[in-house]
């Protein structure tokens, strides 16, 4: 097929999990409506390839085991399995074209891409902020050669991305669609709705298979509702967020949803994730058990999982995000725009998006007994609630609504072009 401007084409490992999915399912639309003529290829690997770049993740977070990466196998199982995809991508562009690469999972396909005049962006949205982790180094050192083939680098935040590369970076945030089904206004009969078909909520067992829950029985009626929505990755502190369960009040649920981790191939350690989550579960004592539902959410039909996202964002009390170390936190934002009040960790992209006491609390989260007041200390205050939520909305409709990055998104591509 020909056209008639310049291509970007997007480049990832997964159609479905985790916030570079959701950010592309939404940007690419919205840079079509925009004008780009703009598409989306999507990596395929084996499980060895994507334990692999598990490492690199782990890594540029400043945490998990470089042994991996050491010798020269590492180095060819991942340009094995990106190169000839590299190649084959380019053979189907044309000089002048742009792809973005997201996240190291992708860089391996900069050089065959660049070799054929193909201007190569990399997108990076996972890092730390901690200035003294010297474990992502392993990483810059790893992706050196593809670097070289690199024009642009985007971060989330200025401290992200290789600290040597000379050439263009930019800071881009990421962003939200307010009119996506995850974003959309849902009246309370919805929310009910949608939540009494998961068995969450109200008398009858659930006849949505579109989740599958361990719990007790559902949360009752005015039990107030804590939320934490991430990926099975122990980045994210599921188990953490159960530990912090003795320092609630008596009538607080908690719930912990995640994608499917047997649906997600580039993601292997979600299904041993997801098994310690829920041996976890199995321990707590009988009493603190009911107050615990650990839901388990199909991707298979993408609307209604992302409806069920939304549901479960505005029935809940206080939305958390305990994560260790996070780059950008899309859950946050969904919340945020969502009036929700949110404690966060005040790591990473984290303590970018909230700011303490005026959009969100942010908390320590090594410090179990903190998270919790943090949490009593909404559940209490409704007022402090109403403010916090009235000016998370406002800033996430100033800072992050998905027409700043189709802007950010348009700005880069011109520059590469002149
Ligand atoms: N998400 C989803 N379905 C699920 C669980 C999560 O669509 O069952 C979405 C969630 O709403 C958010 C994204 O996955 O949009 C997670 O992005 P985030 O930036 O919070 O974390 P990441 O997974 O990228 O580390």
């Amino acid at each position: 097929m020909s056209y008639d401007r310049p291509l970007l084409v997007h480049v990832n490992t997964t159609s479905t999990g985790g916030g570079v999915a959701e950010l592309l399912h939404r940007l690419i639309p919205a840079q079509n409506d925009d004008g780009t003529a703009v598409g989306w290829a999507v990596v395929s690997g084996n499980p060895e390839f994507f334990a692999l770049t598990k490492t690199l993740h782990h890594l540029l977070h400043g945490k998990g085991d470089p042994t991996p990466l050491a010798g020269v196998d590492a180095g060819t199982l991942y340009r094995s399995v990106l190169r000839p995809q590299g190649l084959w991508l380019a053979g189907q562009l044309r000089e002048g074209d742009t792809v973005a690469l997201h996240d190291p999972q992708t860089l391996g396909m900069a050089p065959m891409l660049a070799a054929r005049g193909i201007r190569v962006v990399w997108h990076c949205h996972i890092g730390t902020t901690d200035r003294s982790a010297t474990k992502p180094d392993y990483v810059w050192r790893f992706l050196a050669p593809e670097f070289d083939d690199v024009d642009v680098v985007l971060a989330t935040r200025p401290e992200f991305g290789p600290p040597r590369f000379a050439r263009r970076r930019h800071v881009v945030a990421p962003a939200i669609d307010p009119d996506s089904p995850k974003n959309r206004p849902l009246t309370a009969a919805e929310v009910d709705a949608l939540l009494g078909g998961i068995g969450l909520v109200g008398p009858a067992a659930g006849d949505d298979l579109s989740a599958t829950l361990d719990q007790v029985g559902p949360v009752p009626p005015n039990a107030p509702i804590v939320l934490q929505v991430s990926r099975w990755d122990p980045l994210k502190d599921m188990i953490g967020v159960l530990r912090c369960l003795p320092g609630l009040p008596q009538d607080v649920h908690l719930v912990l949803a995640g994608p499917d981790p047997y649906e997600v191939t580039d993601d292997p350690e979600g299904v041993v994730v997801l098994a310690e989550v829920r041996a976890a579960y199995r321990d707590l004592p009988e009493p603190e058990r009911r107050r615990v539902h650990l839901v388990n959410l199909s991707m298979r039909d993408p609307e209604r999982n992302a409806l069920l996202i939304n549901a479960l964002q505005r029935r809940a009390d206080v939305v958390l995000q305990k994560s260790l170390e996070e780059g950008f936190g899309l859950t946050v934002t969904e919340a945020m725009h969502k009036y929700r009040p949110v404690v966060a960790s005040a790591v990473g992209g984290l303590a970018l998006q909230v700011v303490d006491g005026e959009t969100g609390l942010l908390v320590d989260p090594t410090d179990y007994a903190g998270v919790a007041a943090a949490v009593r200390r909404l559940l209490v205050d409704r007022d402090l609630c109403r403010r916090l939520g009235a000016q998370a909305a406002a800033e996430v409709a100033r800072r992050y609504h998905i027409s700043r990055l189709v802007a950010d998104y348009r700005q880069v591509v011109r520059q590469l072009q002149t």
